[in-house]
């Protein structure tokens, strides 16, 4: 017998039963970028090889050990293993930049990069990213932490450290570089062959090398911010200016270089120590030179990728609230083909009231419906067969409490059901979470006022 095929290592299937937790980061971290003026853009998952060659540096890890790359005819194409090339190469080729700046977009995308599976490091995973395009002040960065950071707050994280550092520009980056190359060729007998490779041609990614050896020797290495030429130091001063000003704690540390080449001056990280190395939810920053480098005119810009697997598990950690998981406001049973139509059309209407409404499509005995209704956690059920049909009436049963209430089966019934639902929903609340409650209710009606539900109808 053939075996089971099985999904990718390094891959996760995300089951209806969980997907409550990805809606509440999406929307979360939709709304509050929508809120800072971003707008979602989508691009493409495969991009020319080329594009991550000139973007993401030849020399990073990312490029040199973790792309997914395809030879298709006479053309190399990868799978994106960040979001923020293709962005760019979008946003310059529908002209955005040639729209008011900064232009300012975000993305949920799935990123790939082909790096040894472990908790909260994946091939397959995905991120929440933005980037602005068109500021060069740093008052754009810390609009842009802000951001990750309001993000982060909002999902209810708590101890997340904010780390900052700027890597200078090209002019300082120089003196940095000969620096560097002069402490590690020192001790060049040690490094790993990637990183012997890095220092002629790129000595600061050898400060990003994972191996034990290397980042042990990294560690005594001189550190950029002594490099900073006059404006980066501005620069990253104003940054901090700004920062303390909007409240956000941060500290700075020159250590982090970032695993993308075509970062510039600012560079930040938002970490957590609580679920162990891969602890970095957040990565980001400026990158002055890469609209130019992928052809468009000279436009500062910088950005940011939020890893939401890496999200996902320190808010299990912490136990933050998620929206709550979707499950059966009614279930019918049915016996006979006219109690089936009937609770056809009820749930038809139910369901464009907005309610989850099920009945048997399997053709089982009532007792095996209850079972299923029971199993999928309906809130209410109804039992129908010939005696109901022909009084017009059903008895709706609470499943919790095992209340009875009756209903007749005619054109209130929705009605009647959306009422007994609301009360049975306040009578499960305290105080303030009915005022939210009825926030949201109030938020959601104004957003679908003029939809085909019942009380819009009414309304006309
Ligand atoms: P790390 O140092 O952890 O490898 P990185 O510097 O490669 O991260 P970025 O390229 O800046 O990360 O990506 C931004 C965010 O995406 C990271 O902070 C992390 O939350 C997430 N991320 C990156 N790589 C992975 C991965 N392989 N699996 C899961 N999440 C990831
Ligand atoms: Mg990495």
């Amino acid at each position: 017998m053939a075996s089971n095929i099985k999904r990718p290592n390094g891959t996760e299937d995300v089951l209806p039963k969980d997907i409550h937790k990805w809606y509440t980061v999406e929307k979360i971290a939709r709304e509050t970028a929508e809120s800072f003026g971003f707008g979602e853009i989508r691009v493409p998952t495969f991009e020319n090889t080329d594009l991550f060659l000139r973007s993401v540096g030849e020399t990073t890890d990312v490029v040199q050990k973790e792309m997914y790359t395809v030879m298709a005819k006479e053309t190399k194409f990868t799978l994106r293993p960040e979001g923020t090339a293709g962005t760019i190469r979008a946003m310059l080729q529908n002209g955005l930049l040639n729209e008011a700046l900064p232009q300012r977009v975000f993305y949920i995308t799935s990123c790939f990069r082909h790096e040894r599976p472990q908790a909260g490091r994946l091939r397959e995973f995905h991120q929440f990213g933005v980037e602005m395009a068109g500021s060069q002040s740093p008052c754009a960065d810390a609009e842009v932490i802000s951001l990750a950071k309001t993000i982060l707050d909002r999902l209810g994280l708590k101890n997340i450290e904010l780390y900052i550092n700027s890597i200078g520009c090209p002019t300082c980056r120089a003196k940095y570089h000969e620096a560097l190359r002069a402490f590690f060729d020192a001790r060049k007998d040690e490094l790993c062959d990637t990183c012997l490779g890095r220092l002629e041609k790129n000595p600061m990614r050898i400060l990003d090398c994972k191996s034990p050896i290397c980042s042990e020797i990294a560690k005594d290495a001189p550190v950029i911010l002594d490099y900073l030429c006059d404006e980066c130091r501005d620069h990253f001063e104003k940054l901090q200016k700004y920062l303390t000003k909007l409240g956000i704690e941060f500290k700075i540390n020159p250590k982090i270089v970032r695993g993308l080449d075509y970062y510039t001056k600012t560079v930040f990280e938002f970490v957590t120590t609580e679920i162990g190395a891969q602890g970095t939810v957040c990565g980001g920053g400026r990158y002055d030179g890469l609209i130019e480098e992928l052809g468009g005119q000279h436009t500062p810009a910088l950005g940011f990728g939020m890893g939401i697997e890496r999200l996902l598990i320190v808010m299990d950690k912490q136990e933050c609230d998620y929206l709550t998981p979707k499950k059966c406001d009614i279930y019918f049973a049915t016996m006979g083909d006219d109690a089936l139509e009937k609770a056809m059309s009820l749930a038809k209407e139910l369901r464009d009231y907005g309610y989850r409404a099920e009945y048997d499509v399997v053709g089982r005995g009532l007792k095996a419906q209850m079972k299923y209704a029971n199993k999928i956690g309906a809130a209410f059920t109804v039992v129908l067969g010939d005696n109901e049909i022909a009084e017009g009436s059903a008895k709706l049963k609470e499943m919790e409490s095992g209340k009875e209430t009756p209903v007749r089966l005619d054109d209130k019934f929705t009605a009647n059901f959306d009422s007994l639902y609301i009360d049975r929903m306040l009578d499960s609340l305290d105080d303030s979470a009915t005022v939210k409650l009825f926030e949201e209710a109030a938020a959601a009606q104004a957003h679908e006022h003029g939809c085909s539900c019942g009380c819009c109808k009414e309304e006309e």
